[in-house]
């Protein structure tokens, strides 16, 4: 801890983003980045912590506390604040493969957790991350690093999201030969199709694909294993597999009129944007457009904002955002303490730019859709919509009831379900006859990461259900481990 003042004379700094009317014109990142002296300075707001809560990681009251890969936050807050800007990345490189995109899109449980914002706000870690990481590629230190040596073992990763490429990253660093099946025509996974272009930009996901590629990852992509090709024949010509296919399955909307044209899931929605974007979106439109429309989001988390952001930026004539649960508090309740994970009302960017537009939030909360009504043509014209209460049912379960009278119809031609996720999909797990826990995700050994078949393995969110960026990525690195030891014998992997 180089200034032990720090964190009483240096108020923390984050670089605005840029306005929501000038970003809503473009689908370039929104963020920006501080001059590299005031980014310094606020390294010098870490106090060093002898306990440092930020680094824990570990769950209370079913959210994470701290970071859940232990980066050495102090480390290297202190070393960007001494100028050492690549001893400080080398430090970041030992626990996070990839903080571009972290640094970019986590919701840094590090924050939530630091000690500062015990009586003022927390270090801005997540942006020192960021700064670490970016200095690092412009500065050419991201140099390719194929390993030094082959073991001759072949490991086989199915899913290419950040915890297959975490874990195709820590496999390969160990000297055996990974090959990562997509059945996207890109890799990246939710990384790629999902988070939309102006939260992480496409180039920083490609790029990073391109160097794995060039250290000796090979991706098949275009290939969905247990359709176009079994998943014993790929257990039969590898070593070893690891599953990292996600929790692709959307929770559905059960009203009538569900069937109708112009209902989509979040996930297809955004992924047709992002399609387009890259393919070359001067010419047509997406597969799913809400230009000129009416678009009502289901859903009020994260997913549902990133719907948000992509109709107004398609040129919707109105968005309105659904949720079903109470507005949270402005701050921290009195049951929800430091450092558990700050349980507050957030306006993030896809509200801030419906703000900027019309004056007005988005978001109505305790509300719920009774039925999606026919234009007419088969296709949803409008959407009846009701406000609820919770009510306690016979077992203490609390149950959204509509409120009689509440009942409204709002216009809607498009309609994106961002309701959650239930868990992976079942025909691969079916195929190989894997052990399931209760919700449907992949059982395995207690921090062994083994699935019931020997030589299978599992991470991210197949394994722990729909979750974040970052337990993804250590989930990959931790079944990387386990992969290791149980093709080697040992490993010199971190877990
Ligand atoms: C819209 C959206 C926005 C999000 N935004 C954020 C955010 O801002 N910050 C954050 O921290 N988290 C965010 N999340 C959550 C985060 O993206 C996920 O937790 C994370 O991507 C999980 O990583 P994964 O590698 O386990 O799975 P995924 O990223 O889901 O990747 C799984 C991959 O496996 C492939 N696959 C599946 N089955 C097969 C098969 N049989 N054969 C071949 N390939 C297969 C899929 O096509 C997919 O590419 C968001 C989630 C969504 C849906
Ligand atoms: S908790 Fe905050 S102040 Fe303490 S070491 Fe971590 S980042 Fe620094």
């Amino acid at each position: 801890m180089g200034d032990p003042n720090g964190f009483l004379t240096v108020k923390r700094m984050v670089a605005p983003d840029r306005t929501p009317l000038d970003r809503i014109g473009d689908w370039q990142d929104f963020h920006t980045a501080l001059p590299c002296g005031e980014q310094e300075r606020q390294g010098s707001r870490c106090m060093n912590c002898g306990i440092p809560f930020c680094q824990a990681g570990v769950l209370v009251k079913g959210a994470a506390s701290g970071c859940p890969l232990h980066n050495l936050m102090p480390e290297w807050n202190d070393l960007i604040w001494r100028g050492q800007w690549q001893a400080a990345w080398l430090r970041l490189m030992k626990t996070n493969n990839f903080p571009e995109f972290t640094g970019r899109v986590c919701p840094a449980p590090c924050e939530g957790a630091c000690t500062a914002g015990l009586n003022d706000f927390p270090v801005a870690i997540k942006a020192n991350e960021c700064a670490i990481i970016d200095r690092a590629w412009a500065e050419g230190w991201m140099q390719s690093q194929p390993p030094a040596r082959r073991t001759g073992k072949k490991v086989a990763i199915i899913g290419s999201g950040p915890a297959g490429l975490a874990c195709a990253d820590q496999l390969n660093k160990a000297g055996h030969q990974v090959i990562v099946f997509e059945r996207a025509d890109r890799p990246g996974g939710l990384l790629t199709y999902g988070i939309p272009n102006m939260k992480l930009d496409k180039a920083i996901v490609a790029r990073r694909i391109s160097q794995l590629a060039s250290e000796g990852i090979v991706f098949r992509t275009g290939c969905d294993v247990g359709r176009d090709i079994p998943a014993q024949q790929v257990r039969k010509t590898h070593d070893a597999v690891v599953l990292c296919g996600g929790a692709t399955r959307p929770r559905d909307l059960a009203v009538p009129g569900r069937g109708l044209n112009g209902i989509h899931f979040a996930v297809d929605y955004l992924t047709a944007s992002t399609r387009w974007l890259l393919d070359g979106h001067q010419a047509g439109r997406p597969a799913i457009d809400a230009r000129g429309l009416d678009v009502v989001v289901i859903g009020g988390g994260d997913t549902g904002t990133d719907c948000v952001a992509t109709a107004i930026r398609q040129g919707c004539r109105s968005v309105r955002q659904l949720e079903i649960m109470p507005k949270a508090p402005e701050t921290r309740s009195a049951q929800n303490p430091w450092p558990q994970w700050p349980a507050i009302r957030r306006t993030d960017y896809g509200q801030e730019e419906a703000i900027g537009i019309s004056g007005a939030d988005p978001r109505s909360y305790l509300t719920t859709a009774l039925a999606c009504l026919n234009d007419g043509r088969g296709r949803v014209g409008s959407l009846e919509t009701a406000r609820v209460s919770w009510v306690s049912g016979s077992q203490g379960r609390l149950t959204p009831v509509p409120v009689s009278g509440s009942e409204q119809t709002v216009p809607a031609q498009l309609v994106l379900l961002a309701m959650g996720f239930l868990g992976p999909e079942q025909t691969t797990l079916d195929e190989l006859q894997l052990a399931r826990d209760a919700r449907s995700q992949v059982q395995t050994g207690e921090g062994t990461y083994q699935t019931s078949l020997e030589g299978v393995f599992a991470a991210g969110d197949m394994r722990r259900g729909q979750s974040l960026v970052v337990w993804a990525i250590q989930e990959g690195r931790a079944a990387a481990r386990a992969c290791d030891i149980w093709l080697s014998g040992a490993s010199l992997l971190p877990g």
